[in-house]
């Protein structure tokens, strides 16, 4: 029995930060898009819900009306610090001037979603898992069970764990390259300032950090991740972790003394960008998480994953007169993602492995930082 089959000319399959900032940059391109997700929305993603800054950015330059939109949504916190706690409690805090916030992803990847619906002409498909990918002389090929997709190029937006990335690029997990991270929301935390993220780095639980994420009203965002390859080497039970840090310090034991945990644990991996990689081939691109772009330092995806999501679509306007989309053309691509994302992933890959051997070094440098901004504070005072 033949598949039904359904053409367009760009398919994108994933529809998180990656893959609807790219439909949304392709707005206006006349090209016919169709974005697949496996899930039904709204669905959750395992994260810390902190929006970076040049998420937001990145959606103003889509359109400013999509940050009024979102400055719309009910539940969120607008963050200006971060609270960085080191072993024997050294502590720096960092205001930030950016806007940034923290919004659970159920409702901030429904709310990227629906701007897509409202404001493009994408064919949205959901609950629509695609299990193989066929590269052809003419087009790209994803197979569902019920139907084939058929386009000129795929954007593959499908996350940490990518069929595409494995069998278009042949990527395998690599646990040097991947973090692993457990997420739990709470409520009843005292002592949270709304306004600010906190990160705990214990001394028992090194090289790794603790998040404590206000989300919105008693709602909180609290997880623990570290590197792969050390979580299976020490053996580590992230959940136990997670609650060992809340022990080792006595401001934490004390704010979780009342605290419910409102949501089951829940693991998921992160691929870092510790590594180059090749993010494109004849009639591909890869995108967020599938590419690999997470700050292995920060933890942040969300912002390489619009960015590189958008620059996927810029890539399309530019070659599409051009095509196929071979292997030579879509190299551009990756150019434009190392140069932009390069830089700092190869100083954080760097900072990731002296913290990594040395960690030691973290209350001290934050000793430092925290004089430094103490200095700065008393001269704007005088
Ligand atoms: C525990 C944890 C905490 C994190 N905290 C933060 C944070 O606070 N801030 C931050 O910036 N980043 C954080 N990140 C990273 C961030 O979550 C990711 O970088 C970001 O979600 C990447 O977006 P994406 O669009 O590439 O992939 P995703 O958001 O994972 O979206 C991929 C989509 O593809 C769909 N899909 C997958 N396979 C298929 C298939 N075969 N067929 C159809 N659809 C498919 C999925 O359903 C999903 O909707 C965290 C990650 C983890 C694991």
């Amino acid at each position: 029995m033949s598949l039904d089959t359904k053409e367009f000319d760009v398919l994108i399959l994933g529809a998180g930060p990656a893959g609807t900032a790219c439909a949304l940059a392709l707005k206006d391109a006349g090209l016919s898009v169709a974005l697949i997700d496996k899930a039904d929305f709204p669905r959750d993603k395992i994260c810390g819900d902190a929006i970076p800054a040049p998420a937001i950015r990145a959606l103003h330059t889509l359109d400013p009306n999509y940050v009024t939109e979102l400055r719309k949504l009910s539940r969120k916190s607008k963050i200006s610090h971060s609270r960085v706690v080191a072993p024997q409690g050294i502590e720096a805090t960092f205001d930030w001037k950016l806007e940034a916030w923290n919004i659970p992803r159920l409702d901030f990847d429904h709310y990227l979603l629906d701007l897509v619906k409202q404001h493009t002409n994408t064919q949205i498909l959901c609950a629509t898992p695609i299990d193989d990918v066929n590269i052809t002389e003419d087009g790209v090929c994803l197979i569902s069970k019920e139907r084939v997709f058929k386009g000129k190029i795929v954007i593959a937006c499908d996350g940490a764990h990518s069929i595409l990335a494995k069998k278009l690029a042949g990527f395998s997990m690599d646990r040097n390259h991947f973090c692993g991270a457990v997420r739990i929301y709470f409520s009843g935390i005292d002592g949270s300032d709304p306004s600010r993220n906190e990160f705990f780095f214990s001394r028992k639980m090194m090289p790794g950090y603790f998040w404590l994420f206000p989300v919105a009203d008693n709602l909180y965002n609290v997880g623990f991740g570290m590197l792969s390859k050390t979580i299976s080497k020490r053996k580590i039970n992230l959940e136990k972790a997670l609650y060992t840090v809340i022990d080792e310090f006595p401001e934490l034991k004390r704010r979780f003394a009342h605290a419910k945990a409102i949501s089951k644990p829940q693991g998921m991996g992160l691929p870092i960008g510790t590594r180059r990689l090749k993010l494109s081939g004849d009639r591909f691109l890869l995108c967020g998480d599938a590419a690999s772009l997470i700050d292995p330092v920060s933890g942040a995806g969300i912002d390489t994953a619009m960015l590189s999501g958008m620059m996927a679509a810029d890539h399309i306007r530019k070659n599409w007169q051009d095509q196929p989309f071979t292997a030579s053309v879509n190299r551009a691509y990756d150019r434009s993602i190392y140069k932009k994302f390069g830089k700092t992933f190869r100083k954080n890959t760097r900072l990731l492995r002296i913290l990594s051997r040395f960690p030691r070094i973290l209350p001290l440098g934050l000793k430092i930082i925290s004089l430094g901004i103490k200095r700065k504070r008393n001269l704007q005072e005088s």
